[in-house]
């Protein structure tokens, strides 16, 4: 790895590692007639101004530039690094895509010994390197962990991402997404009478199933819950299985909740483009609605990226502070809120009817490297695994290498789970896959739950390339639901 490693630290890529490197995959653009992109005119200057306005007003970034010693730690802890061997997917060279221009420009010394310096002329070539490998980043922040220094690679491709949208480069899946949140209100553009109809025909299926008139309120004023799910929830298996299981273990435990049609979308995708402004929109709209309904609690459902945003950036997202919200207490990860009813006796689990499973635990990397849940720090890996437990009798965990602060993206967050990239992705599940293989050949596993709605989706499009069953990925509170004792 050495000999791979410092050619990318002199910028020496053999045009056969590049070539192969690029054909990994790259997004479909906004722009360009086959959607390749296409800059705008002054571009490269519009790119240095706003590579300037960032490292000037966020510290961290500029520090992340600045304190690299390229010691190497992190070049083997990239899941695209480990399943594309491509070296500009080492988070270093990652990184060093970026650092090179912010030398080259905004560095005194980039400016007058820019070879001693690892500065470079920011060029077409260079931004195609951008817009290729800025998307094979699911900004896991794995690499962090293992850093000696803490740089967080996830920052800089947010950072790089903002400047490919400046000159042009809107990448076409993100910024479809964005529009669809923007102007319906989620992700997938349901309409309101499209999710009445969807919460009435779920309400109809789990009577039928138990005999039990199981509500999935929506639009209620006053109540004590206010559940905000991915709208991946609301359209397909196996995310809608988690949210029948919500329902049961509310009803059990006779919570008054609701879901709201002004607020049916959990997930933020404005944090995949590094655009406060996205991201302060989409998060407005869900605590503008349980302000207006009178919600008491704002309970996130199971989406990685939602609960990172909800929980590290909702405070700091207004320039006002949290100017009109004060009264809505913290938003609550829906793990810690029904581990809470679990723990308090008031819904009872069946763990019989899991018997002929063994289950094991994705820990999302949003979720696991970057929020919190619960009072201690890793009350944020323990919840999810009591609540297993509470359900099933065989859980089993992942090599310790691989889970919790350790765990590996599943591939296809940040951005990455669109058609074009699916070679990406891939690749880059490959170190997770491992992972689950080796605990399905020791102990049988059959099962793998998760709390993130990319991390369901990636997974059934991607285990039956490497021979597993698409039915192994469940949500965790469906789960929790198939155990609930109903009455
Ligand atoms: S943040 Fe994750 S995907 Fe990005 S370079 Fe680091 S390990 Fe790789
Ligand atoms: S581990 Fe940190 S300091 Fe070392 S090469 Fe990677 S980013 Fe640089």
């Amino acid at each position: 790895m050495s000999a791979l490693y410092n050619r990318i630290m002199k910028k020496n890529v053999s045009p056969k590692i590049k070539e192969r490197a690029m054909s990994h995959g790259k997004p479909f653009f906004e722009t360009g007639n086959d959607q390749s992109g296409a800059l705008v005119e002054g571009w490269k200057e519009i790119a240095i101004e706003k590579l300037g306005e960032i490292a000037d007003s966020n510290r961290g970034f500029r520090l992340f530039l600045d304190s690299c010693v390229k010691c190497g730690a992190c070049t083997d802890k990239c899941h695209y690094f480990l399943g594309t061997g491509d070296p500009l997917n080492m988070p270093v060279a990652r990184q060093d895509l970026i650092r090179g221009v912010y030398r080259r420009y905004h560095t005194l010394s980039g400016q007058l010994f820019p070879r001693f310096v690892g500065a470079v002329d920011l060029t077409e070539e260079l931004i195609e390197d951008w817009s290729t490998y800025l998307y094979q980043c699911s900004e896991c922040r794995r690499c962090s962990v293992f850093c000696p220094f803490g740089i967080d690679t996830a920052e800089v491709t947010m950072a790089g991402r903002s400047i490919l949208d400046a000159v042009g480069l809107k990448q076409k899946y993100i910024h479809a997404v964005l529009t669809n949140v923007h102007k319906i209100g989620n992700n997938l553009g349901m309409i309101g009478p499209a999710i009445a109809d969807t919460l009435e025909s779920l309400e109809e299926e789990v009577e039928e199933d138990t005999g039990v008139n199981v509500r999935f309120p929506l639009d209620e004023p006053n109540a004590e819950v206010l559940l905000v799910v991915p709208s991946a929830d609301l359209y397909t298996e196996p995310h809608v299985d988690g949210l029948i299981g919500c329902a049961k273990i509310f009803h059990q435990a006779g919570i008054r909740w609701t879901m709201a049609t002004e607020a049916s979308e959990a997930a933020n995708f404005g944090l995949f483009v590094g655009d406060d402004s996205h991201m302060s929109d989409i998060a407005e709209r869900i605590l503008t609605t349980a302000q207006n309904l009178g919600a008491g609690q704002i309970v996130i459902g199971e989406c990685g990226h939602a609960w990172r945003v909800a929980s590290s950036y909702w405070r700091s997202l207004f320039k006002d502070g949290m100017q009109g919200f004060e009264q809505l207490p913290e938003p609550v990860h829906i793990c810690e809120y029904t581990h809470g009813l679990i723990t308090e006796g008031r819904v009872r689990l069946d763990r019989t009817v899991h018997d002929s499973k063994v289950i094991t635990f994705h820990d999302s990397c949003n979720v696991a490297r970057g929020s919190k849940m619960g009072d201690q720090p890793r009350d944020i890996y323990r919840i999810p695994r009591e609540l297993l437990k509470a359900a099933c009798e065989n859980f089993v965990d992942m090599a310790p290498d691989t889970i919790c602060e350790n765990t590996f993206c599943c591939g296809g967050g940040g951005g990455l789970l669109t058609d074009e990239l699916i070679d990406v992705r891939v690749s880059g599940a490959s170190p997770r896959v491992h992972a689950l293989e080796q605990v399905i050949e020791k102990y049988g596993v059959t099962h793998m739950a998760a709390i993130c709605a990319i991390c369901k989706s990636q997974f059934r499009t991607v285990l039956p390339h490497y021979g597993l069953g698409t039915d192994m990925i469940v949500s965790l509170h469906q789960i929790l639901g198939d155990a609930v004792v109903l009455n």
